[in-house]
């Protein structure tokens, strides 16, 4: 891992989820910052603003945009930057389709701070 902290899209349209999810990140010391998304569609424009992301934190069941549909236009569009996508949902049955459709890495809801943490470094080096 490199000494530059990690700057982390999390996305989810539970802010409870978020919050908790950005609080747990932040405690790690890993992580400097924190950018928060409601939904896909959300995600793809902090994306485009913002090609530093070092990696993504993607709910699925989303309005507006879900998790899944915003990894095809993610994985479709050359002109963004491709960061490792982690999908964090209680839906066990979405992960075929999720690492289909272009995700690095997937867990279970509720998240444990151990089980992100070494996702997160399994996929960053
Ligand atoms: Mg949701």
């Amino acid at each position: 891992m490199a000494e530059k902290k990690l700057k982390v899209l999390a996305v989810d349209d539970d802010m409870i989820n978020l919050k908790l999810l950005k609080s747990m990140l932040m405690k790690t010391g890993y992580v400097g910052e924190v950018v928060e998304a409601k939904n896909g569609a959300d995600a793809i424009g902090e994306l485009k603003n913002d090609p530093d992301f070092d990696v993504v934190l993607l709910d699925i069941i989303m309005p507006v945009m879900g998790g899944i549909d915003m990894l095809r236009v993610l994985r479709a569009d050359e002109n963004l930057r491709q960061p490792p996508v982690i999908v964090l949902t209680t839906d066990e049955t979405k992960k075929a389709e999720a690492l289909e459709a272009g995700a690095n890495g997937f867990l279970m809801k509720p998240v444990r701070e151990k089980d992100l943490s070494a996702k997160i470094h399994q996929l960053i080096v």
